[in-house]
């Protein structure tokens, strides 16, 4: 090292010291690194393989924690304490997830938090979905969240979800998944019949109305029998799962793309699969207080719903769900003025957003500004604000917080990155980093970069996967 460094001009060593290069984050791996990147990323590829729906990813992850020595909010409750070091779950509506690790210090000096959400977009039964036209069946069904709807055509669909009966009977489905189980489709025109179609805009080439599911093709074997096709199906899901028409009303069925992740490339070195935005955080988040005992300051994970349709509903983050759970917390904490507690605790606390942001990718030039791009392969991406048109709607975190991160993440060897989702006034979006902020805590959001965001095979780079985990694992600490 000595003689390369005398080797090297006045200008050369002065660009060394004072200019950032933001390498790749593959570079400089040692063994133990890139034996944890291995073993973290064929994990995650089990978790989002199982891990469909924001209700199996609950499900997976309630284990999860269950299996690190975790316990239910009723079992303190029948306890009737929280003492520090104890590891508390909550789960809501089935869809929304909240750990806790209680903290030796007092939780009214603020908790850290990392926030990941757990719904992907998908496409949802409609409450009455089955008809059949020229002896076809299919499903009508309304898409959930942000999506190109031609992403969804001509590819292996399966179908998961909870149908409630009218004496209260809850019937899981999941089919599609095995190799040895039937998946379902949707069609395109063929290219000899699309030239009206192929004048279309990409928006309007394939309608939501349009995304009709096939579900079968054989009709009940009944001379003159009309809707054969529709009355076969009804009569083969009375005999699985003892349904009728009636119970797709009080239903919750989602298609999304069928199989599991996988890695990518000759060399592995990416995951593709369904669901990444934003399973990716809830995975490596989940993994990151997995790891924790006994902190100072109390730590929390939240996996929250409906972040794709704006975070409405009782299990998005705008409901109270997360606030109920900290009082909760708080009052099995036994402090004294438990509101004003509550209040002081998010007042001092610190979130990390986890959530994905857009890749650059090279098929697709123009939509970043490359000097504020965030990369494939190059670590933890930290966006500073989101939003769009003028960072509107974003928290855009604050340089006292960021320069806190950045020395964290620096401390413990995490790659990172600073990144915008795009372009100035190009597009935007945003995530739960608002919602939390309303109660004065600093936020930011950090997560890796994705390509093909919100379609149905999304792809990670395994080290940004790694480095999420150990980034958020350091914020933890
Ligand atoms: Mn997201
Ligand atoms: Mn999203």
């Amino acid at each position: 090292m000595m003689i390369e460094e005398k080797e090297k001009s006045p200008g050369v060593l002065l660009q060394d010291q004072l200019t950032k290069k933001w390498e790749s984050a593959w570079k400089d791996l040692d063994s133990e690194d890139t034996l944890a990147i291995k073993m973290i990323n064929d994990d995650y590829i089990d978790f989002i393989s199982r891990g469909k729906t924001e209700r199996k990813c609950a499900e997976i992850s309630v284990k999860m924690a269950e299996d690190a020595g975790f316990k239910s909010l009723e079992d303190y409750l029948k306890v009737g304490k929280i003492v520090p070091g104890n590891k508390i779950y909550m789960i809501h509506k089935k869809k929304a997830v909240v750990l806790f690790i209680a903290g030796s210090d007092s939780i009214e000096n603020g908790m850290a938090i990392v926030g990941a959400h757990i719904d992907a977009p998908r496409l949802d039964l409609k409450p009455s979905p089955l008809y059949e036209c020229d002896d076809m069946a299919f499903f009508k069904t309304h898409y959930y969240g942000g999506i190109k709807k031609y992403h969804w055509v001509t590819i292996p669909l399966a179908l998961h979800g909870a149908v409630v009966k009218k004496d209260g009977e809850i019937i899981d489905i999941s089919i599609g998944e095995a190799a040895d189980e039937p998946v379902f489709c949707i069609t395109d025109l063929l290219p000899h019949l699309s030239q009206e179609q192929n004048t279309k805009k990409m928006s309007e080439g394939i309608t939501g109305e349009g995304l009709n599911l096939i579900v079968g093709s054989q009709p009940f074997n009944e001379k003159d029998i009309k809707e054969g096709v529709k009355l076969n199906i009804l009569k083969l899901l009375s005999e699985k799962y003892g349904l009728r028409e009636e119970d797709f009303a009080t239903a919750e069925l989602e298609v999304v793309p069928a199989g599991p992740g996988r890695n990518v490339g000759f060399d592995e070195s990416l995951v593709g699969g369904y669901g990444q935005d934003d399973r990716v955080c809830a995975y490596t988040a989940l993994k990151a207080i997995l790891d924790q005992e006994n902190p100072k300051r109390t730590l929390c994970v939240i996996l929250a719903d409906k972040e794709e349709i704006g975070s409405y509903g009782n299990t998005g983050m705008q409901s109270h769900f997360f606030e109920n759970s900290v009082a909760e917390v708080i009052d099995l904490m036994g402090i004294t003025k438990p509101e004003l507690a509550l209040r002081r605790c998010f007042m001092h606390s610190e979130m990390l957003s986890a959530d994905v942001t857009a890749g650059v990718d090279p098929n697709y030039t123009g939509t970043h500004d490359k000097l504020n791009a965030p990369y494939i392969g190059k670590g933890i991406v930290l966006s500073k604000y989101g939003g769009s048109r003028g960072k509107s709607g974003s928290n855009d975190a604050h340089a006292e917080f960021m320069g806190k991160m950045r020395k964290t993440l620096d401390d413990a060897g995490v790659v990172w990155q600073m990144g915008e989702l795009g372009r100035v006034d190009l597009g935007g979006g945003g995530t739960i980093a608002h919602i939390l902020a309303e109660y004065g805590m600093d936020v930011l959001d950090c997560g890796p970069a994705l390509l093909s965001m919100h379609s149905p095979f999304e792809l990670v780079s395994k080290v940004d996967v790694y480095m999420c985990f150990k980034g958020y694992k350091a914020f933890l600490n």
